[in-house]
């Protein structure tokens, strides 16, 4: 008999594993401490995971194939992948043991080794979930200067024939980012967030049962996310009805009306493997072709672009860089990650209100976690691990392959430029102009020092000052050192002085 071992982020009912049913294969999963614990993770993605994964195996064992399913409290759980794989090849026949290739690198490892001492042949498939493999987007850098974003999303366009005209984009421009930078039109109603309706009360008396230790919150056990196939196609007909039509223009926009703005929240599906991120683009682009409403170029474009493009990258560049990405710290940042980070209590009201979000929902969109705690973080000089850390914890689709990246690469820069062309830092002037968060701020986010001046103000300009060396070479940065040079010396010392003194004391802001 075959054993096939299904991870939790690997529910893709469409692989052709799933084709027919076969009498002699048997599939394993399993929920296992070291997963539920290698990182502090949010209570409703442990809830998400747990649910989604038994859910997934009540699907296929309908469709008549043979499954052995682990529970973490199962007293027979040996409680890792090793020794349960051993458990079930003494209590079946076992020939052969076949694994889907894992997204992370720790987990890729790890199987490998395994592969390596089973004494059995084994063997991997491809998750059939990508659109590029591991390797291409390497590959495809092998003889640029700079692995651009662009380049390989343009390339990806023209090789899938996606938003094409022959060999021109349609629409005439690649990329139409410049009209999705608008700030919140307040007469234009946010959609509520489509919430489905799951009890994770089991789910959280078994993790307690089994001491897994979780943060955030959970109102009343109640689970609001897909956990699903089919809710996820669901979610994505509520984006394409509702969300879609100002995507783009609003993508950038924060507001604390609504949590998740105009975005899709489809992340938690696509990372679980629950669709696909060809068919979100196809049903995506039947939509706008079928759609009585005029949906403009910039709000299609720019959701393909995130899929196609952002996402393919991110993963590419993760297979390029690791192992070495986990030491990657280019501004030798030391500093600890705030306690608010942990609670939201901070008099900062942008980051109380990305950070509470993130423990009440266990989302926030992407301009909340880059521009808000990311710029944050990195102004503040935190250490990366610390930071990944934190993002590999809270949010729900937070799965290392893609987290990593956007957070050490993107958003704290410890990678040297690979991904992003400068830091991603900002004063509270691109906060106010892109949120209402300032208006009912502690801190004035006109003042750059003294009382109640905004912390990004001063840290904004210390970053710079302290990095001087290592950023003042970058043509993208030389306007913001003439800027600081041109300011009053007594300005610049009171900027200096008010940001170290925010410094000595984090926790406090
Ligand atoms: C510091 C930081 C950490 C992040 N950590 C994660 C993470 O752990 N997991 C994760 O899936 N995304 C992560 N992102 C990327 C992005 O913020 C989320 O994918 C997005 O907010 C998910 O919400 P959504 O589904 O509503 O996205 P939408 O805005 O509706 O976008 C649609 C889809 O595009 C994809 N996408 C968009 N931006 C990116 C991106 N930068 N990288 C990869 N895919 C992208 C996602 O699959 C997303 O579901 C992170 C971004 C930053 C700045
Ligand atoms: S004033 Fe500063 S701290 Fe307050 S919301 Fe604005 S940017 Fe954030």
């Amino acid at each position: 008999m075959i054993l096939r071992l299904i991870l939790g982020d690997q529910l893709n009912e469409t692989h052709s594993w799933f084709g027919k049913s076969e009498d002699d294969v048997l599939y394993l999963m399993m929920e296992i401490i070291p997963e539920a614990t290698y990182v502090r993770h949010h209570v409703q993605k442990l809830a998400g995971f747990f649910l989604a994964m038994r859910s997934f195996a009540r699907t296929i064992e309908s469709k008549g194939h043979h499954l052995f399913y682990i529970r973490l409290d199962d007293p027979e759980n040996r409680q890792s992948f090793e020794s349960n794989i051993k458990r079930v090849m003494t209590k079946f026949d076992i020939t052969k043991i076949e694994y889907i290739l894992p997204d992370e690198y720790r987990v890729d490892r790890l199987l490998a080794d395994l592969s390596d001492r089973i004494d059995l042949p084994c063997s991997s498939v491809d998750s059939e979930h990508f659109l590029t493999r591991r390797e291409d987007l390497g590959d495809f850098f092998a003889s640029k200067k700079r692995m651009l974003m662009e380049s390989f999303y343009r390339h990806l366009r023209k090789r899938d024939n996606i938003l094409m005209d022959r060999q021109s984009p349609v629409g005439g421009q690649w990329n139409f980012d410049k009209s999705n930078r608008q700030t919140y039109d307040a007469s234009i109603p946010i959609p509520p967030a489509l919430e489905f309706d799951h009890t994770a009360t089991e789910i959280i008396d078994m993790c307690r049962k089994m001491n897994i230790n979780s943060f955030g919150y959970i109102e009343k056990d109640r689970f609001i996310w897909p956990i699903d196939r089919k809710q996820s196609l669901a979610l994505l007909d509520y984006f394409l009805e509702n969300g879609l039509p100002y995507f783009g223009s609003f993508q950038d926009a924060m507001s604390s009306e609504s949590w998740s703005m105009f975005h899709s929240r489809l992340s938690f599906s696509l990372n679980t493997k629950m669709i696909h991120p060809g068919e979100v683009i196809q049903r995506t682009i039947d939509y706008v072709e079928s759609s009585r409403k005029d949906i403009q170029m910039n709000q299609l474009e720019g959701f393909i672009r995130q899929i196609l493009g952002w996402r393919e990258y991110m993963r590419g560049i993760y297979w390029n860089l690791m192992p070495g990405f986990n030491d990657m710290n280019y501004f030798e940042h030391d500093r600890d990650l705030p306690k608010f980070y942990w609670d939201g209590q901070t008099k900062m009201n942008c980051m109380k209100q990305a950070i509470c979000q993130s423990l009440y929902f266990a989302y926030a969109h992407h301009i909340q976690r880059l521009m808000i705690t990311g710029n944050f973080a990195l102004l503040a000089g935190v250490h990366p691990d610390q930071v990944d850390y934190w993002y590999l914890g809270i949010y729900i689709d937070a799965i290392e392959w893609v987290e990593k990246p956007n957070t050490r690469g993107m958003s704290q820069f410890a990678d040297g430029g690979i991904i992003a062309t400068k830091p991603y830092v900002s004063s509270a002037n691109y906060i106010r102009k892109m949120s209402d968060y300032c208006a009912h701020c502690h801190y004035d986010h006109s003042k750059r020092a003294g009382e109640r001046s905004c912390p990004f103000n001063s840290l904004y300009w210390h970053f710079y000052h302290r990095n001087r060396g290592k950023l003042e070479g970058n043509p993208r940065i030389t306007m913001m050192y003439r800027v600081w040079d041109n300011m009053a010396e007594e300005d610049k010392r009171d900027i200096v002085q008010q940001a170290e003194r925010y410094l000595m004391d984090l926790d406090a802001l």
